[in-house]
């Protein structure tokens, strides 16, 4: 007889034989296998066991592996003030604004929605280089921290911005905002990791969290090449109902998920699973991936809107 075998999920505790699944590593090209259990309760995947040597499964390019980054950006005041005029605009109605939409980035539309304005303390939380916070920057705002394990350039303490090279034990502060933009299925804890941004919280501050879903139609399609599983760096990738919980036992709760199919990394899926073993997804450029997601655009937004898609933002506040 084959006893089934029980692991307890890092999230909510449940202890049961919960499926196991394998994902080969493609993004990097060493197409090692890695197992994933999936929380029979909260719906968590999760790599079990968590492998003793993840540094090794990093590289210095890895993040340029999988995105484009722009040039470092410079302060301009036609920006400060352009984002000033939307932040500080009254709650017109949507309609109204709907002309506005595309001149402004999707970032201030979010900060306008959650109070966000260019004076409030923003903490960039994995900052990875910091192309946000210097994005943010050249749009006028001024109170911007940004800390990071693997940040590589020097430390920054400039008028405006601080950039320094560590985890939250360097926090002293309370923020407005905190960003974890593709932060949190990379950590080995992540509840630990709430708890304490929880506690660097304002009474009225919010934690954003962007991260891939698990139980989306991404997932259900690519399996394995879904570019968004990206073993072994992805620890835990969330469900809602993770996250909700995740939230709850740090003293938190989920005010809002914003659902997003993402830029281009469904192509990437795509290609990846025609070819998992090519690389071909990373062989293409920006311009080609931007052209490729066009004709599938409706579509994407149809898997947004009914809740379906890869990734999400989740508006976390104090409980
Ligand atoms: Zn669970």
């Amino acid at each position: 007889m084959i006893l089934p075998n029980i692991t307890k999920c890092r999230i909510c505790g449940c202890e049961a034989s919960h499926p196991v699944y394998i994902a080969q590593e493609t993004i990097m090209g060493s197409f090692e296998r890695f197992g994933y259990f999936k929380c029979l309760e909260c719906g968590c995947l999760q790599i079990d066991p968590i492998p003793t040597d993840l540094a090794r499964h990093y590289s210095a390019n890895y993040q340029s592996k999988i995105l484009e980054f722009g040039t470092l950006a410079k302060k301009s005041l036609f920006k400060k003030y352009l984002a000033w005029f939307l932040l500080f605009m009254g709650n017109k109605k949507e309609s109204s604004l709907e002309i506005l939409r595309k001149l402004f980035p999707g970032f201030l539309w979010q900060f306008k929605e959650l109070g966000i304005h260019q004076h409030s303390k923003i903490l960039d939380y994995g900052c990875g280089k910091a192309q946000f916070l210097f994005r943010l920057y050249s749009w006028g705002f001024e109170n911007l921290y940004g800390l990071d394990p693997y940040w590589q350039g020097p430390e920054i303490e400039t008028k405006g911005m601080v950039i320094k090279k560590g985890d939250y034990s360097q926090l002293r502060d309370q923020f407005d905002l905190i960003v974890l933009n593709h932060v949190i299925e990379h950590l080995e804890k992540p509840l630990d990791v709430l708890k304490i941004l929880r506690d660097h919280l304002k009474e009225n501050g919010v934690i954003l969290v962007n991260t891939p879903l698990v139980d989306s139609y991404g997932w259900r399609k690519f399996g394995n090449a879904w570019a968004m599983w990206d073993p072994p760096r992805h620890l835990h990738i969330f469900s809602v109902k993770s996250m909700a919980l995740a939230a709850k036992k740090c003293g938190l709760k989920v005010e809002k998920v914003k659902y997003d199919s993402g830029k281009n990394l469904w192509t990437t899926s795509q290609l990846f699973s025609m070819n998992p073993e090519s690389q071909s997804g990373l062989a293409i450029s920006q311009k080609e991936l931007t052209k490729r997601q066009k004709p599938m655009n409706k579509f994407l937004r149809m898997i947004e809107a009914i809740g379906d898609s890869d990734m999400a933002s989740f508006y976390l506040r104090i409980n």
